[in-house]
């Protein structure tokens, strides 16, 4: 059997912020594929740029270099119009269930006007919203009502309906569990897994936490400082890590058992001392 064709590929992506003359390097030519039906977990501490590796993504920064790669087509620089027919194609989660729903737009209007844009009609947008409202365990009636009166988890679930509406084949989720308590948490990542069994869709999933990854992920990329330091399989990256700055990261990650987690300790102090490899060796 012949590998699938990836549905994404990133390639030596570069990102610069800053101004033109004095920039400062982000990512330094991070390289990553997601294929069709497939999560691929992006980790690291926060600031090491895996939310901008979602924006190069989504377009919404500058690529200074390298090449993005969406089905086969180079989709690194878009035109305006470019990028908003491909929104069909890739959605996002952001972490924030409060900041990412408008508070003055009912949850039937968020969730029926990236339908306008797509031309539906309105008599399919409601029916549309109705079973993408079921589909994230929300009754067709809540259409309705507005944001506010929603918890962090409900939130979370518009949040991640709105992104279905159109019928994506990747969804950029970018820490979409994080801002949750734990039993929340389990619950939108059951429904992230049910959703992508049912649709096929794909998933770059951001996190800052192995014990989500290792739930949800097929494969798992580890960056830090702006460098892919490993990609490998779900399982062996977040129980085996072979770099030294993903075994301290899972070390850093706790558990639930005390035992383990007193094991867990012992290894971060052990390690918290050691140098770690410059990333742009
Ligand atoms: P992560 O999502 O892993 O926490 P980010 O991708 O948000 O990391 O950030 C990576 C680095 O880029 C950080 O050092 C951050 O301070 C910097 N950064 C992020 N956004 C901007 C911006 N708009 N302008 C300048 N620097 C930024
Ligand atoms: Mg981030």
């Amino acid at each position: 059997m012949t590998p699938s064709t990836p549905l994404l590929r990133a390639e030596n992506v570069v990102v610069e912020y800053g101004s033109r003359r004095r920039p400062t390097r982000v990512l330094h030519e991070v390289s990553l594929d997601v294929g069709p039906g497939e999560c691929v977990g992006l980790v690291g501490e926060s600031g090491s740029g895996k939310s901008t590796l979602g924006k190069a993504i989504l377009g919404l920064v500058p690529v200074a270099g390298g090449r993005i790669e969406f089905d086969g087509r180079d989709i690194t620089r878009l035109s305006g119009r470019e990028r908003r027919a491909l929104a069909s194609d890739i959605q996002v989660v952001f972490q924030d269930p409060y900041g990412s729903l408008n508070p003055m737009m009912t949850v039937g209007e968020i969730l029926s006007e990236p339908l306008s844009v797509g031309g539906a009609g309105r008599a399919e947008s409601r029916r549309i919203v109705g079973e993408m409202l079921e589909r994230v365990n929300l009754p067709a009636s809540v259409a309705g009502r507005y944001p506010s009166e929603f918890s962090g988890g409900q939130r979370q679930r518009i949040a991640i309906a709105r992104a279905l509406v159109r019928r994506p084949r990747l969804i950029i989720c970018d820490e979409p569990v994080s801002a949750l308590d734990l039993t929340t948490q389990a619950s939108v990542l059951d429904l992230l897994i049910e959703l992508q069994r049912d649709t096929g869709v794909s998933y770059l999933f951001v996190s800052h936490d192995l014990g989500v990854v290792r739930r949800i992920c097929h494969r798992v990329a580890v960056m830090y400082r702006g460098h892919l330091v490993e990609v490998g399989e779900g399982d062996q990256v977040t129980r085996e890590p072979r770099h030294p700055y993903s075994r301290r990261l899972l070390a850093a990650s706790p558990v639930a058992d005390p035992v383990q987690q007193r094991a867990r300790r012992e290894e971060w102090l052990a390690l918290r001392g050691d140098p770690l490899p410059d990333p742009a060796r």
